[in-house]
């Protein structure tokens, strides 16, 4: 069946509410684990049933957001799905407390107990004022940077538009352009700052009511950190700190070379090459296409996964009147399918789509039918090994979307995730600071950043410009704002995937056939033994950075 013609069935708010009690009951009053089990698959698949439709409504409303019938549709799953969630959470308490655990443990594994674990320790009624708060503080951040109106060359940008400017292949121009977006910023500082100061407060505030010291240990349950804690992730950064900043020291100097700069500046950041980045040759269409010859040309289960999909019509990516922006992956729970959603434009970010989205689509259709459904809860470190290790896969298949620059592509992905790296790090050790100085002041904070700024990017020169030479930089990472500590996760991601990189350069198929393992056994497993298991070293092994990049290096000595 394809997508749209699937049909639609507004799950009825007193029905819900009926079944989730019934199970709710049923699960109670079982009398051995066998019956608990028997309930608990009837419960997911109930709530695969309702999130199939939820999810139905909500692309159709994206695809169209001014149809009047999905717009009020997705309305009304807005206000519904606090309700459903307070089911889900009466309802796992109720798994995570049962008496015939070891039985559930044995069907479900311990990372989904784990992960239960995680949930109740992060939660309590009492904080849903505060909760809320930090829900509203979230969304004024984001207005405030979705807002942004940045006079350029005679137009009105927006931070997101404007992005292509900064890496413009003359100097002048993205020099300005960089100066525009640093105006903004200035202009806003002070509220951002504030929103963060207010942020900072209330969710130490939040892990104060739960018995926690500070917000550390309840942002990492939050983020379901099943199996390292704040020290292994430090010990990690200075893995990096040690191993890859000076490397990345050098890839900078190739680069000034490169582009035939006496000095790069920050306004030099993210340009590769000096007739610009390489750019796709093709038109949206075209760069489908390419997407679909390449994954029948990589392997069978790709082919197979592209085919269904187009099949199905479980692509929404070209832009259209009417459609909102940006782009995402979701599935479909009850027919078991990946959906995509994207604004296709003709530049290289669709090629992303085509690599990074189509790699945590790929390990969902794979996944497809796993019968117990906590194995699909990944957590965020483990999703970003699935897509960003996929875009190494598919590099030997650059040609068709760049031509002749393909091979510039791949310098650009390659330097650009190593250089990556330490920002990812310098990130997360931000946060820590903070949350473990939760009274700092604005200043503090900035000066916090700018000493970082120091260790992780010694080359980095601002040109004395006024927001980010005086530490403003991080305001610009949403994640710090929006999801703390969630930002690691791609650093680890990206360590794993650059190892496979390494693997597919000796012998491509078996590092295939390991990724594909990886991607099948989801989250039956936690990260760290699983990743061990199919031939990587954890990111957190002591040498797993310096074998990583003495790899690489000896490898780009040839
Ligand atoms: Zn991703």
């Amino acid at each position: 069946m394809k997508c749209k013609e699937i049909p639609y069935n507004r799950v009825e708010k007193e029905a819900m509410e009926q079944t989730f009690s019934k199970l709710h009951k049923q699960f109670i009053a079982a009398k051995s684990g066998e019956e608990q089990w028997k309930v608990h698959l009837q419960y997911h698949a109930y709530l695969d049933d309702i999130m199939t439709m939820c999810t139905l409504a909500g692309i159709r409303h994206d695809g169209n957001v001014e149809d009047p019938f999905y717009k009020k549709e997705q309305a009304y799953y807005d206000a519904l799905l606090p309700i459903l969630e307070k089911y889900k959470i009466a309802y796992e308490k109720a798994l995570y407390e049962s008496p015939y655990r070891s039985f559930l443990e044995e069907k479900m594994g311990q990372v989904a107990f784990r992960n239960l674990e995680l949930k109740q320790k992060a939660f309590h009624e009492s904080l849903i004022p505060l909760m809320q708060e930090e829900n509203e503080l979230v969304t004024k951040y984001c207005q405030c940077i979705a807002n942004a109106k940045i006079p350029f060359q005679g137009q009105i940008f927006n931070l997101s538009l404007l992005q292509k400017y900064l890496v413009h292949q003359n100097r002048e121009i993205r020099k300005e352009a960089y100066q525009k977006q640093s105006d903004f910023f200035q202009s806003v500082a002070e509220e951002l700052d504030e929103i963060y100061d207010r942020l900072v407060k209330n969710r130490t505030k939040q892990a104060e009511k739960l018995g926690y010291t500070t917000y550390i240990p309840l942002g990492y349950a939050r983020m379901r950190r099943n199996c390292y804690d704040a020290e292994m992730v430090k010990r990690f950064r200075e893995q990096v700190k040690r191993e890859v900043v000076p490397i990345a020291s050098k890839i900078q100097e190739n680069r000034r070379r490169r582009l035939g700069l006496e000095k790069l500046y920050y306004f030099d950041s993210d340009l590769y090459f000096a007739e610009g980045n390489p750019a796709p040759i093709g038109d949206a269409m075209q760069i489908l296409q390419a997407g679909e010859q390449m994954y029948h040309a990589l392997s069978k289960e790709t082919d197979t996964f592209f085919q269904f999909m187009k099949q199905h019509e479980l692509f929404d990516v070209f832009g259209r009147k009417n459609k909102r922006a940006g782009g995402y992956m979701t599935t479909l729970a009850n027919i078991h399918a990946p959906f995509i959603f994207a604004n296709f434009n003709g530049t290289s970010a669709d090629v992303d789509v085509i690599t990074h989205e189509c790699g945590h689509a790929f390990q969902a259709f794979l996944t497809r039918e796993v019968a117990v459904a906590e194995y699909r809860d990944l957590t965020m470190e483990m999703a970003e090994v699935h897509s960003m290790s996929m875009e190494f896969f598919t590099e030997p298949w650059m040609e068709l979307f760049f031509g002749e620059r393909a091979e510039d592509y791949r310098r650009m992905h390659l330097e650009s995730s190593i250089l990556f790296l330490p920002y990812g790090c310098m990130v997360d050790e931000f946060q820590h600071l903070i949350y473990e100085n939760p009274t700092s002041s604005k200043q503090e904070r900035k000066n916090m950043w700018l000493d970082l700024e120091k260790q992780y990017r010694p080359d980095l020169d601002y040109a004395k410009d006024p927001f980010f030479s005086s530490g403003g930089y991080w305001q610009k990472q949403g994640h710090i704002y929006q999801s703390p500590f969630y930002y690691i996760d791609y650093v680890l991601a990206m360590v794993c995937a650059l190892q496979w990189r390494n693997r597919m350069q000796s012998d491509y198929q078996s590092a295939w056939e390991a990724y594909i393992a990886f991607a099948k056994a989801s989250a039956s497993e936690f990260f760290t033994d699983l990743i061990e298991k199919v031939g990587l070293q954890s990111p957190f092994a002591e040498d797993a950075v310096h074998n990583l990049m003495h790899i690489i290096q000896e490898r780009e000595k040839k």
